[in-house]
């Protein structure tokens, strides 16, 4: 999009702000229902829409959506507590604190989850009073137009959310914009760094969303059963393309042929085929380029030693389930994000040697550690370098609680009552 509709845009939406501002918090909610609705109504559309974009099989598009209205519920029943002014005492007369909007907000999103992540990132900062702009992956054209539609409801008359169709190299202008307040990046190291020292240079707020490469620990006592049919699904969901995938699996070595044996038996569980069909859970990655980028790490990985005994070819954007043993922490399939179906499995002897080879990772945004006896973690959970910790369950992102990460995995927080104060203005009021 050119650069002068795009600023004529966001003119447009720094109007729907002062408008949006002066709504009370039950009129935003009522909105917000209304959004939920349209969501739920028209759900095999955006759902179709997300499919055709982006390869993930119709019925978790689907579920996708459903997890949206899920949000939305969690955000309507409890934003007005969480949003409530706040007194203090103090030897003033009276002194409370209150919760502002910022203004035009600026969304950088991803393509693995064209819904959620959008989401995620939005429906907590609507509550608070900001309106949006987002610059959408350039490969989910349908769901970015989708979202637009999603957000433009009956019941007001003015625009609260605008796609941006321009390209990556576009978003430094948009953030250098006076109008934009601050900015919100879910994706890559790499756009988070560059979106990060634009934002710097301008003074602006910015939330980083970023990769991971999450540990999944098993040790001697767990139930294997159970803890190889849920390292199928944190691995092998979304065609392996999710932040909070388990990558780095760490078994220990009392229990560590019993538990690759099950988590190869259970790979069959993936129902593969047509991507609108819905009886199908696993299919292609989102692009070819993303399928030959996997290609090269596992290969590089098998240079080095490492032994592929599950899987391991790829079809144009096509990636079998794969499973990797003789890991090694130099070879790629460790030491990088591998944003695709393929499970590096590594044995470990004690638990201190788990830990470290869990944060022996640039990323940290969560860790699974199955046990059936979680007591024993008592003593070791603060040493995991991480944004989350599972205990015989695997990482899952959910409103009610803070989502995010640390070192690499970026900053800020969202969902939960944490994400209407990331872009909300904390004002403190004394009266005398
Ligand atoms: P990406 O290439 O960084 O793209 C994400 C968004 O940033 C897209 O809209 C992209 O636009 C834009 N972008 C890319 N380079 C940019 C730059 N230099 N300046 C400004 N914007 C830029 O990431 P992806 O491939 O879509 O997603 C995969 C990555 O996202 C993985 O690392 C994954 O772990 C991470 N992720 C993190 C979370 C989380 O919550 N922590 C959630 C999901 C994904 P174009 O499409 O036009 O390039």
């Amino acid at each position: 999009m050119a650069l002068d509709s795009t600023s004529v845009i966001i003119e447009t939406m720094q109007s729907s702000f002062l408008k949006w501002r002066d709504f009370s918090l039950d009129d935003r909610i009522s909105v917000l229902k209304n959004i939920k609705e349209k969501l739920l109504q028209n759900k095999r559309d955006y759902a179709y829409a997300i499919t055709t974009d982006m390869n993930k099989p119709i019925k978790l598009a689907i579920a996708e959506v459903e997890k949206c209205a899920y949000l939305c519920d969690y955000y309507i029943e409890n934003a007005a507590q969480f949003l409530e002014d706040q007194e203090v005492k103090t030897g003033w007369g009276k002194s409370y604190i209150t919760f502002r909007p910022l203004g035009v907000l600026l969304g950088v999103m991803p393509w693995n989850f064209p819904f959620w992540q959008v989401f995620r990132f939005v429906i907590p900062s609507l509550l608070t009073g900001n309106v949006f702009v987002v610059k959408h992956a350039s490969n989910v054209p349908l769901s970015a137009k989708a979202l637009e539609d999603v957000f433009n409801v009956d019941t007001i008359d003015f625009p609260i959310y605008k796609d941006l169709s321009i390209k990556s190299s576009e978003v430094a202008n948009v953030i250098a914009n006076p109008i934009i307040k601050a900015v919100s990046l879910t994706g890559s190291e790499h756009a988070g760094r560059s979106v990060a020292e634009t934002a710097g240079k301008h003074l602006k707020k910015c939330v980083l969303e970023l990769g991971g490469s999450n540990a999944f620990i098993v040790l001697n006592d767990a139930d294997l059963n159970c803890a190889a049919e849920k390292a199928v699904n944190a691995r092998m969901q979304n065609a392996g393309q999710s932040c909070i995938a388990s990558k780095r699996f760490l078994i220990h070595e009392a229990v560590y042929n019993q538990f690759v044996d099950l988590f190869k038996q259970k790979l069959s569980t993936l129902i593969l085929g047509d991507k609108y069909d819905e009886t199908v859970t696993f299919g292609s990655m989102a692009r070819e380029d993303l399928a030959v980028e996997l290609e090269n790490q596992l290969e590089k990985s098998v240079a080095k030693g490492a032994t592929i005994i599950a899987g391991g070819k790829r079809n144009r954007a096509f990636f079998e389930p794969t499973l990797v043993t003789n890991v090694t922490v130099d070879m790629p399939v460790f030491a990088e994000e591998t944003f695709g179906p393929l499970a590096a499995i590594i044995p470990f002897k004690t638990i201190d040697e788990a830990i470290e080879l869990s944060n022996k990772s640039n990323f940290g945004l969560g860790a699974s550690i199955f046990t059936d006896n979680p007591q024993q973690l008592d003593n070791y959970l603060h040493l995991f370098d991480e944004g989350a910790l599972f205990i015989n369950e695997m990482i899952v992102s959910d409103p009610h609680l803070p989502f995010g990460g640390i070192k690499n995995s970026g900053y800020g927080r969202e969902l939960s009552h944490f994400a209407l104060y990331e872009f909300a203005n904390i004002q403190t009021v004394v009266i005398k």
